[in-house]
C-alpha cells in the first residue's frame, strides 16, 4: 500500500512558480510507518494512472479552480481500486460533490495537518468514515513541510506559512470564513527552523504563504484603546510583537535570502512595520488593491483601502521603504465603467507597482458575493452544458462563462477585452524594461524581463483568454520561458547552515531545536 498526494491541474508548465505547500505538509502528516508518500503536482506534469494500485490511498486537494480536474483524478483513482480522500477548501465547502462526482470515499474538511493520519489509519483498517473534520487547529499544531520530497529543480519559490486567518471580511474572499478571522500565528522559532532547512536544500526564495502577513493594524490597536478594552489591546500588541520578533529572526538568515508575502494596504500607514520587513528581506508583497474607486471598494467591503491620490501615496510608501508591490485588481465590479480600465493602468504606473495582476470578478464559493449572487437567481438558474452556472466550476473550461452577473453598462466580452488590454499595457516590453530599473545589474534587469513575461503568460493569457488556441499557445510559451526563469532562482545548497542566533533576555543564545 502506498499513499499518494495529488495536486490536480489541467495545465502543466513543467516548472512551478511556488511549491503547493499543502502537498508537502500532508506528506509530513503521513505517518512514517506507511513510507514516503508519492507526491504528484500536476502543475508540473500530469499524473501517471499506472502509479496507482488497488489498496493505495489517494489524497486529492482541491480549490474551486482545479475542482473539475480533481474530480477526474478521483474517479480514475477509484476505478483503479484506491481509497480516495478529498480535502482542501472546495471539498470542505461541497463535500457531497467530491463524493458524487469525484469518487471520494471520504472528505477531510478544514485543516488536514492532524486529522490526515487518522483518515489513513481508518482506510487501512477498512473503517473509513465519510467525513473527517479537521477544524481550525491552533498555530502550534501546524506542521512543517517535507521539503526533502520536493523536486528542487522544478520550483522557483518554496512556501512557508507563518499565520492562518484574516481579521478582515472582504466580500469576494473566502479566507476569513474558512480559515477564520482570528489570526493563528506559528511560533517564530518553528518558522525559522523550516526556512533554514529550505536554505540547506538550496531554496533562497521563500514565499510566506500567509492569508495576511499584517494581521494587526495600528488602527485596530487604536480602536481597542479608545474602547478601553485592555484585554484586546494586550492581545493585539502580543500578535504585533510576535510579527516583529519573526522579522528580526528572518533578518539573521543568510544575506542571499529573499522573501515575499501577502499583506493588506494598511501596512502602508505603518513605516515601522515596513522597515522591519525590509530588514527581514521581505522584498515584495501582494497587496489587494482591488479597485481604484471608493465606490468599488465599498461594494467589496474593502473600504479600509485607500482610493484616489491617497491610494497612490499609500502604495508608493511600500516602495519607499524597500518593499515592492504586486498589486491585485478586480475588474467587473458594478461601479466599473469603460474608463476604469485606463484609470487602473495609470494608477498602477503612477504608484510604482513592480508587478500587477488584473482579474475578472468571479463569485467564489464560500464568499459573501457568492451567497448574494446565488440568492439573486431566485431559483431560476441558467445552465451551460447542463450544469447550473451557480456550479460553474463543473462546466468544462472551454465553455465556462468568464463572467457570471450581467454588468449594467458593459458586456462580458468588453470587460474581458479591456482586462486583457490592461495586462498588455502593464506588461508591454517598454513598461517592463522601465520597471526593471529597480534591479541594479543588466543581468538582473534581463531576469526581471523574463519573469514579468512569464508571469503574464501564466496568469493572463492562460486564464482570461476565451480562445483555446491562444490559451494553448500561452501554455507552450510559458513552458518555454519557465526553464531559464527557474535557473535564476537556483541557489547553491548550504547543508551546513546553522540555526541563527537569537537575543534573549539573558543575552545572546543559540536557538535550540
Ligand atoms: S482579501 Fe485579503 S484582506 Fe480581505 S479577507 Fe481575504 S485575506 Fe483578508
Amino acid at each position: 500500500m502506498r499513499v499518494h498526494l495529488i495536486n490536480p491541474s489541467d495545465t502543466s508548465f513543467g516548472i512551478g512558480v511556488i511549491t503547493p505547500r499543502w502537498l508537502y505538509v500532508l506528506a509530513a502528516a503521513t505517518p512514517a510507518e506507511y513510507g514516503d508518500p508519492v507526491v504528484t503536482d500536476e502543475t508540473l506534469e500530469q499524473i501517471q494512472p499506472e502509479l496507482i494500485e488497488p489498496g493505495d490511498i489517494v489524497g486529492i486537494g482541491i480549490h474551486t479552480g482545479n475542482a473539475l480536474r480533481g474530480m477526474e483524478v478521483g474517479r480514475m483513482a477509484r476505478e483503479r481500486g484506491a481509497w480516495v480522500i478529498f480535502g482542501g477548501i472546495h471539498a470542505t465547502l461541497y463535500p457531497e460533490e467530491s463524493r458524487d462526482l469525484g469518487g471520494a470515499h471520504a472528505v477531510v474538511k478544514g485543516d488536514g495537518d492532524v486529522v490526515w493520519a487518522e483518515a489513513i489509519a481508518d482506510a487501512i483498517r477498512g473503517t473509513l468514515r465519510e467525513t473527517y473534520d479537521g477544524g481550525r487547529i491552533p498555530g502550534d499544531q501546524f506542521l512543517p513541510a517535507r521539503w526533502d520530497l520536493a523536486p528542487r529543480d522544478r520550483y522557483m519559490w518554496a512556501s512557508v506559512q507563518t499565520v492562518r486567518g484574516c481579521p478582515k471580511h472582504c466580500s469576494f474572499c473566502s479566507v476569513w470564513r474558512t480559515d477564520g478571522q482570528k489570526p493563528r500565528p506559528r511560533a517564530s522559532d518553528v518558522v525559522i527552523e523550516e526556512i533554514v532547512r529550505l536554505r540547506r536544500l538550496g531554496y533562497r526564495f521563500i514565499a510566506l504563504a500567509d492569508d495576511n502577513f499584517y494581521p494587526v493594524t495600528l488602527t485596530d490597536i487604536r480602536l481597542a484603546e479608545k474602547q478601553g478594552n485592555h484585554h484586546r489591546v494586550a492581545e493585539l500588541n502580543d500578535i504585533r510583537a510576535e510579527r516583529f520578533e519573526l522579522m528580526e529572526k528572518l533578518a539573521k538568515l543568510p544575506a542571499d535570502m529573499v522573501f515575499f508575502t501577502q499583506i493588506t494596504m494598511e501596512a502602508g500607514e505603518d513605516p515601522q512595520f515596513l522597515d522591519a520587513m525590509r530588514r527581514a528581506r521581505i522584498k515584495g508583497a501582494l497587496v489587494g488593491v482591488e479597485s481604484v474607486t471608493a465606490e468599488g471598494l465599498k461594494s467589496v467591503f474593502k473600504d479600509f483601502n485607500s482610493a484616489g491620490d491617497d491610494l497612490t501615496t499609500r502604495l508608493r510608501t511600500f516602495k519607499e521603504h524597500g518593499v515592492h508591490v504586486l498589486g491585485s485588481f478586480i475588474f467587473g465590479l458594478s461601479s466599473d465603467r469603460a474608463d476604469t480600465f485606463g484609470a487602473t493602468a495609470d494608477l498602477a504606473k503612477q504608484a510604482g507597482l513592480t508587478f500587477a495582476q488584473f482579474v475578472m470578478m468571479t463569485p467564489f464559493p464560500g464568499t459573501v458575493d457568492f451567497d448574494r449572487w446565488e440568492k439573486s437567481m431566485n431559483g431560476s438558474v441558467p445552465h451551460v452544458d447542463g450544469v447550473p452556472i451557480t456550479r460553474y466550476w463543473l462546466i468544462p473550461a472551454s465553455s465556462r462563462p468568464k463572467m457570471f452577473s450581467p454588468h449594467e453598462t458593459m458586456t462580458t466580452d468588453e470587460i474581458r477585452e479591456r482586462t486583457q488590454g490592461v495586462w498588455d499595457t502593464f506588461y508591454s516590453l517598454r513598461e517592463v524594461w522601465e520597471r526593471s530599473k529597480c534591479v541594479p545589474t543588466l543581468r538582473g534587469r534581463l531576469a526581471f524581463l523574463f519573469i514579468s513575461k512569464l508571469y503574464r503568460q501564466m496568469y493572463a493569457n492562460t486564464g482570461i483568454s476565451s480562445d483555446s488556441a491562444r490559451r494553448q499557445k500561452a501554455t507552450r510559451v510559458a513552458r518555454w520561458l519557465a526553464v531559464p526563469c527557474r535557473k535564476l532562482f537556483e541557489a547553491k545548497p548550504m547543508p551546513g547552515l546553522e540555526m541563527p542566533v537569537s537575543r534573549s533576555s539573558s543575552g545572546l543564545t543559540s536557538i535550540s531545536y
